[in-house]
């Protein structure tokens, strides 16, 4: 395992660009490894959210004055960078939800009322995040379709065969995550949609965990759905990407009703708006898909090939000197793996050791990380999980290992 990689990055400098990084948590410098949950913003995003809301905040689209015409630039520009961050052919492709949640929900109760009947299988994985299970369960239940799934070796690696035996003429749609916010793992999600794609089925990507971290090109991939969440890239909560083929959303009847997903509204009937405004009922959340631009552009500048080279490092140090921990079993050993650290420490509940690690200003998420099937699978409650972003160090992982080996030598003396 390599750990010395060299980067191109300054890492000193980009953290500079994190307000936030730069405080005291109970008297210790903050140390933030819970990026898997949200990851910090940088100055330029928050500056965007305050020269919106000073400069020009209107409601778009409907306006015919100055402000309207400027915050609808600025709105319809992050699409634009969105689709180029994504690989994606049109504008139309691109539907703004709250997150990767609404992207699962709209595709599941859109395409899904649509498209799916009695005795249709959908089929997810073991590693899936609640909302890459539940709308398919929800969805199951209305329709009468059937849910399979698809099991995990003991690394946490998809299982290619079982995924093979699983598909099968009734599979109308398979959805899974590029990477597993629980353990890590990278999925071969090329090789699942080109098999799915054999079967007729159409293919739901959660890129929750990749979008900062990996590269992306729905075209290349010839994927059907991939689902983004702006705060999981340095981007404001709220924001969510949905990309979907334009015949297929083409197809798919609206999620919301309300204004601006319409083109004309009688009370006998309505018709609906051209994409991708059909999918995008009310007000939206205007001033932070304007300031998620900046954090595309932020990934964009570093380059995701360093980000990723980056975290490669950090997590190959962290799993190196962790590994060294008396008691410790790594939950998620996948050969390939995002910045994502997952452990469990023999005769220490993980909440006790989360505790104490953030009175030493060290901040990881312990639980069940909204996957309790996964949990379950390793008979497990929870884990601790430590996940890195691009302006996290080596140093830091030098500060975990040691707050750990105190929290270890103090729970267990
Ligand atoms: N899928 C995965 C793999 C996730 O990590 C998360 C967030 N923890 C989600 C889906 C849900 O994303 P959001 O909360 O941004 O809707």
């Amino acid at each position: 395992m390599s750990i010395s990689a060299p980067t191109q990055l300054d890492i000193q400098k980009i953290r500079e660009e994190f307000p936030v990084l730069h405080q005291q948590v109970n008297g210790k410098p903050l140390i933030y490894f819970d990026n898997a949950a949200t990851s910090q913003k940088p100055k330029r995003v928050i500056e965007k959210l305050t020269e919106y809301y000073e400069g020009y905040n209107a409601n778009i689209h409907r306006g015919i004055h100055t402000l309207a015409e400027k915050a609808t630039r600025a709105y319809e520009d992050t699409r634009e960078a969105a689709r180029i961050f994504l690989g994606a052919d049109h504008i139309e492709e691109i539907v703004f939800t709250r997150g990767v949640t609404e992207c699962i929900n709209l595709v599941a109760s859109t395409y899904g009322n649509e498209f799916i009947n009695k005795g249709d299988e959908i089929i997810i994985a073991e590693l899936e995040h609640h909302s890459n299970i539940v709308p398919w369960q929800m969805l199951c239940e209305r329709k009468g379709a059937i849910l399979k799934v698809i099991p995990v070796n003991d690394h946490g690696e998809i299982e290619l065969d079982a995924f093979k035996k699983l598909l099968s003429d009734r599979t109308k749609i398979v959805a899974t995550n590029h990477a597993s916010n629980s353990l890590g793992t990278i999925n071969p999600i090329q090789e699942m949609i080109t098999l799915a794609h054999e079967k007729g089925a159409v293919v739901l990507i959660d890129g929750a965990q990749s979008a900062a971290h990996l590269p992306i090109d729905v075209k290349a991939l010839n994927v059907d759905f991939y689902c983004v969440s702006s705060h999981k890239m340095y981007g404001p909560t709220g924001v969510g990407v949905l990309y979907g083929k334009r015949e297929l959303l083409e197809k798919m009847p609206p999620y919301m009703g309300g204004g601006e997903m319409i083109k004309d509204v009688t009370f006998e009937k309505t018709t609906y708006n051209d994409l991708p405004y059909k999918f995008e009922a009310g007000t939206p959340n205007i001033a932070d898909v304007v300031a998620f631009a900046e954090a595309i552009a932020f990934v964009n500048e570093l380059g995701k090939e360093n980000i990723h080279r980056h975290e490669a490092e950090l997590l190959a140090y962290a799993t190196y000197k962790l590994s060294k921990l008396k008691g410790i079993r790594f939950i998620g050993t996948a050969s390939q793996k995002v910045s994502v650290l997952s452990f469990v420490i023999e005769g220490i509940h993980h909440f006790d050791i989360g505790q104490m690690l953030d009175t030493r200003g060290i901040a990881v998420r312990t639980g069940h990380h909204c996957t309790q099937p996964l949990m379950e699978r390793f008979e497990i409650e929870g884990t601790v999980r430590a996940s890195f972003a691009v302006y996290n160090t080596k140093e830091e992982i030098d500060s975990l290992a040691e707050g750990l080996t105190r929290v270890i030598n103090f729970l267990k003396s």
